[in-house]
């Protein structure tokens, strides 16, 4: 029986509700809707233009019907009176096969038959910036290696508390906070979850960290590369997949603790990682974080060859302990469905066909590259990374030929939009078309 979300409104005091989606590009987007109107829009959806979100869609298309999900339900930490809801999107009685939540509810089905879960955690970087965007926004967060710094990290104590304490509050267990490799730039670590719940928590911690950054005066981003000399945000990704109780990744027999299944599933991510960067690293600015030379504080912290690892932080995937493994790929910019989505079609085929990711490699990948001439490479600009994707039969068979052509069509039409004004070019200042079009991605 699913939860009423009517009582729970009375129980809880919500007045009004956050009918919530995130589109192909990411955006999260909404309907306000008074708790005396929820009963009928949990069971109807509430309606939306599709053509008016990045779905792939027209004017002349039907309603488009966002079906809120009563386990997703957050009381928003710093105003109760509103509850938000993740929702799937449903048109003419059908889900939207090309939206990013019910993309990644299909492979979660997948998985589902094989009586398995997939587990995962999420790092995302953000920085502090200065409401027009320009700097960052604390003057004297200046040094040259500011990882971990505790001044920087204090003075912006009033702000991680708040944001740490509706985490608390909202039951994620959140265990760290910290500033990053970056001037201006923080992480928040809360627990792991199945992944629906973590795309879910993550779409909401993005809202929530712009919401509360504006509160004090600020600005948040989570744009792959703002800034030419620093270091890029990325949004690293911890995966293992289980069977109720039993973490099926976890082998202690093996050097590096994983399990035969943990290395298909790997060798599915390898094989399909060039694709998978337009998921990724979906924005036109996501490739001046991957390839990228040493910033300031002396490494990007982002991967630029297809590898893996023990517990080496200069390789694509690194297995930190025993039964997991993490994912460097991805960037701020990533869309939180896509990301599990992604992860998890290229793990399935990787079990499916029994993929061997081959031997780890124990190296600094960024100063030993050139020993490995060898190894692919990761796309240098979205193109690439589209063209990837087009040629891709194995993802085009997991997500469907359709919905793999409606990103590739929205994406390669922002390009084209790009390519009229501006140039792409790393060794170049970042953009005005990057800027606007990213910092609030
Ligand atoms: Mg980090």
């Amino acid at each position: 029986m699913a939860k009423d979300l009517s009582k729970i409104a009375k129980q809880k005091k919500i007045k009004y509700f956050l009918i919530s989606f995130v589109d192909l590009f990411g955006v999260l987007r909404s309907k306000l809707v008074p708790a005396h109107a929820i009963k009928e829009m949990q069971k109807s959806g509430a309606g939306f233009a599709g053509f008016a979100a990045w779905l792939d869609m027209t004017p002349a298309d039907a309603d488009m019907f966002a079906i809120p999900d009563p386990n997703s339900l957050i009381q928003l930490p710093w105003n109760k009176e509103v509850g938000w809801l993740a929702s799937d999107l449903w048109m003419n009685g059908k889900p939207v096969d090309a939206s990013p939540r019910v993309m990644l509810k299909k492979q979660i089905k997948e998985l589902t038959k094989k009586d398995l879960i997939m587990k995962s955690g999420v790092e995302c970087e953000y920085f502090l910036i200065t409401p027009n965007g320009s700097s960052i926004a604390d003057p004297r967060d200046t040094q040259s290696k500011p990882c971990y710094d505790q001044s920087a990290l204090m003075r912006r104590y009033d702000l991680i508390k708040e944001i740490c304490d509706s985490m608390i509050e909202m039951g994620w267990g959140p265990y760290q906070n910290d500033h990053e490799d970056a001037n201006g730039q923080f992480e928040m670590n809360w627990d792991y979850s199945d992944c629906l719940v973590t795309a879910d928590r993550h779409a909401f911690f993005k809202f929530m960290v712009k919401t509360i950054s504006e509160k004090h005066g600020l600005r948040a981003t989570f744009m792959p590369k703002p800034f030419e000399n620093l270091t890029g945000n990325g949004c690293h990704a911890h995966i293992s997949v289980w069977r109720r109780k039993k973490n099926k990744f976890l082998d202690n027999s093996d050097k590096l603790g994983l399990s035969k299944m943990a290395y298909n599933f790997l060798g599915g991510i390898i094989k399909n990682a060039e694709s998978l960067s337009a998921f990724f690293n979906p924005t036109i600015n996501s490739y001046r974080r991957i390839n990228a030379p040493p910033t300031k504080s002396g490494a990007s912290w982002s991967p630029s060859s297809i590898s893996y690892t023990g517990n080496n932080r200069t390789h694509m995937i690194r297995i930190p302990d025993p039964g997991r493994f993490e994912l460097r790929l991805m960037d701020g910019s990533v869309n939180p469905y896509l990301l599990q989505a992604g992860i998890l079609a290229a793990g399935l085929d990787g079990l499916k066909n029994n993929i061997n990711p081959g031997k780890p490699l124990d190296c600094n990948m960024y100063t030993d590259y050139k020993k490995y001439p060898n190894l692919p490479k990761l796309p240098d600009n979205l193109d690439q990374s589209l063209e990837k994707l087009k040629n891709n039969k194995d993802m085009k068979n997991s997500f469907g030929e359709n919905t793999i052509n409606s990103y590739l069509k929205l994406r390669n039409s922002e390009i084209e939009e790009f390519k009229q004004k501006e140039t792409f070019d790393k060794t170049k200042k970042i953009t005005k078309w990057e800027r606007s079009n990213t910092l609030d991605c």
